[in-house]
């Protein structure tokens, strides 16, 4: 609404008033009157304008407080105002409008890198290996769970800890300080880290992190545990080591007593003949040693040729009784045999089974002294299903610190020795065959000087497993 014309009314009826008070004289009533009509008009009049205007102002903050702000265009009293704005906000508008997509732009950019420092700390945490990052002043800026657990502590990225007041190890900081001051990017070193009461081994990369200008910013060290490592690779040195110095001793005798006989130093036939029986029998032990050595590696390794059928426990028994009787007769020793038993039926591999049977009855022989007994037993568990296997014998028997050694590579009773020849792989073989071939249990009891029980438990056959 255009206010021009009443604003001009009130002027033109303000002068009619005011000359209608010139006419009415000195009449001092009507001039009452017409004042007090005059100051209604007048009050009206400003009402009015203080109404229009504080409705205008209403309606251009309303519309300068929206979305995209504009001047409302229905304003009269204030429309010099509105024409200032109007310019001031044709000129913000563009920059107001780069703002605004710069802010989403930066948004959208910072949901990425938060997405991608998740997917940082979950790889990180899922490493097996700790992981550490220090920075330039010597603050645990990252540390994941194995590094915690490692080094005993709980990382928190929102309180820094100074790097040596979180790991009490002074090896690994003196190696991050050297990676950080020498800038190196990758440099590995071996560290042991006792924890637990153990001695664990690592292999240690370190990182310097530098900056464009080449200052270091971080240093990342990643320990990486090759405890079994090392000792698989110790225990395949001792192996190779034990099995050359094994190897020797009998070709040494061959060796030599073959020299003997061509330098003709044996000049009967008693005599060749004897030489010739310890080439044979010091070939046999060799044999013997091979294939001691060859089967057990091939077990470890998986790759042994395994025939399991049902077989009867008796018969295995009997079978390897067989080879072992000569033996006994030679040392004057009895071997008692056990009663046979309805279901003894077990599903293994007879020919290994054979020789665990053998090893352990040529043992109790072996470490018996002569007029002795030796006592073969089975007994049948129907609840559990097994069948537990035992030789015992009146030998000379095996110190309580041995005991737990016993079934170990090469390992050989130091109170024993003396006492009968051998290479310490026998047990070791039983073991392999019992426990990782067939997944039964090897045990053994012993009292020095008393005598010892070595035997195995298996499973026994189940039906529907193949027989013979
Ligand atoms: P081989 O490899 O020829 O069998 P070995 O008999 O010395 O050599 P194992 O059969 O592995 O080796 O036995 C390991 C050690 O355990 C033996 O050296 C011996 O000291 C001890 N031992 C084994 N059986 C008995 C036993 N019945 N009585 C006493 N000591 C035994
Ligand atoms: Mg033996």
């Amino acid at each position: 609404m255009n206010l021009k014309y009443p604003i001009w009314i009130f002027i033109v009826v303000l002068m009619l008033l005011s000359i209608c008070c010139a006419m009415a004289g000195l009449m001092p009533m009507t001039a009452l009157v017409y004042l007090g009509v005059l100051g209604g008009i007048a009050a009206a009049g400003l009402g009015f304008l203080c109404w229009r205007t504080l409705k205008e102002l209403g309606e251009l903050t309303r519309s300068l407080s929206t979305e995209k702000p504009s001047v409302a265009a229905d304003v009269v009293l204030l429309k010099p105002l509105v024409t200032v704005l109007n310019t001031a906000l044709q000129k913000l508008s563009e920059p107001i409008q780069t703002v605004r997509q710069d802010n989403q732009d930066l948004n959208l950019q910072l949901q990425l890198l938060r997405r991608r420092k998740n997917g940082v700390e979950t790889i990180l945490n899922s490493i097996q290996d700790a992981v550490l990052v220090a920075d330039s002043q010597d603050r645990l800026i990252l540390a994941n769970p194995s590094a915690e657990k490692l080094f005993n502590f709980k990382f928190d990225s929102s309180r820094l800890p100074i790097l040596s007041d979180a790991i009490d190890q002074s090896a690994l900081l003196d190696m991050m300080l050297k990676a950080r001051n020498s800038r190196v990017c990758h440099v590995r070193h071996e560290l042991t880290i006792k924890a637990d009461g153990e001695n664990i081994s690592f292999d240690c990369v370190l990182s310097c992190v530098t900056d464009d200008a080449g200052r270091p910013v971080s240093v990342v060290a990643i320990l990486h545990d090759v405890t079994r490592e090392k000792e698989i690779s110790r225990a395949k040195n001792e192996f190779v080591s034990h099995v050359s110095h094994e190897l020797k001793t009998p070709l040494a005798s061959i060796n030599a007593y073959a020299e003997m006989l061509v330098d003709g130093e044996a000049q009967d036939a008693a005599t060749i003949r004897q030489f010739c029986e310890i080439i044979q029998g010091q070939a046999g032990r060799l044999n013997r040693l091979i294939e001691d050595v060859l089967n057990i590696s091939r077990i470890e390794s998986g790759l042994m040729k395994i025939n399991r059928q049902t077989n009867s426990m008796a018969l295995i028994l009997r079978d390897s009784l067989e080879m072992m009787q000569s033996y006994a007769k030679e040392k004057n020793i009895t071997i008692h045999t056990p009663p046979s038993i309805l279901f003894d039926q077990v599903y293994v591999d007879k020919d290994m089974m054979t020789q665990v049977v053998v090893n352990l009855l040529s043992n109790a022989v072996k470490y018996t002294p002569s007029g002795g007994q030796v006592t073969v037993q089975i007994e049948v568990n129907d609840v559990e299903g097994t069948i537990t296997v035992s030789v015992t014998d009146t030998g000379i028997g095996i110190p309580e610190q041995e005991m737990s050694k016993l079934f170990g590579k090469f390992y050989r009773v130091e109170a024993n020795k003396n006492f009968a020849k051998g290479t310490g792989l026998g047990l070791n073989l039983v073991k392999q065959i019992v426990e990782t071939v067939h997944g039964g249990q090897v045990f053994v009891r012993s009292q020095q000087g008393k005598g010892s029980t070595f035997g195995f438990v298996l499973p026994l056959a189940a039906a529907g497993q193949p027989a013979v």
